[in-house]
């Protein structure tokens, strides 16, 4: 883990960064939650572990202080997650990324349990050229073309589930 640095953002919050240059295609971290505890939906949790929940599947929800969950949110972002299962999953570079820079993934399509319904709506702020302005967790509420590029790398038990909801024919 000595490849990443917790670091405040320019939006002040957290964010992970790249201590060294990253080529396109290389796994920076495979992530397996599902022997973490588990958190109830409706526990008594600080903002901080808000910010680091994470679901496992089975309405089960578990909190992670792993690197990748200081990552923020781009529309256009530099790490694609790939998900085994629902508590499992490796992330990618989906381009080359420099020592120094933010790496982000896209909220709008890695919320497991809002693939067919929107459980947190914000307006987007990620500053990139094509920012959808709204940023929902919810994947079907995702423009067709956002659905299409990340279905393949849902869970199968999701893809089998909601195929026919989503717009990915
Ligand atoms: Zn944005």
């Amino acid at each position: 883990m000595n490849n990443y640095l917790i670091k405040k953002t320019k939006l002040l919050r957290k964010g992970l960064f790249a201590k060294k240059d990253i080529k396109k295609g290389e796994l920076l971290f495979k992530i397996d939650l599902s022997n973490l505890p588990r958190v109830k939906p409706d526990a008594r949790l600080s903002k901080e572990e808000e910010m680091h929940m994470d679901y496992v599947g089975r309405g089960r929800y578990v909190i992670s202080f792993h690197p990748y969950s200081y990552m923020n949110h781009s529309c256009n972002p530099n790490v694609l997650v790939k998900h085994k299962t629902i508590a499992k999953s490796e992330f990618y570079a989906m381009m080359d990324i420099k020592k120094g820079e933010q790496l982000t993934y896209d909220y709008g399509v890695n919320a497991l349990d809002q693939i067919d319904k929107e459980l947190w709506k914000t307006k987007c702020k990620c500053g990139s050229d094509n920012c959808r302005r709204v940023l929902s967790t919810c994947f079907i509420k995702q423009p067709a073309e956002i659905q299409r590029k990340y279905y393949n790398y849902l869970p199968y038990s999701i893809r089998r589930k909601y195929k026919l909801k989503l717009q990915v024919s």
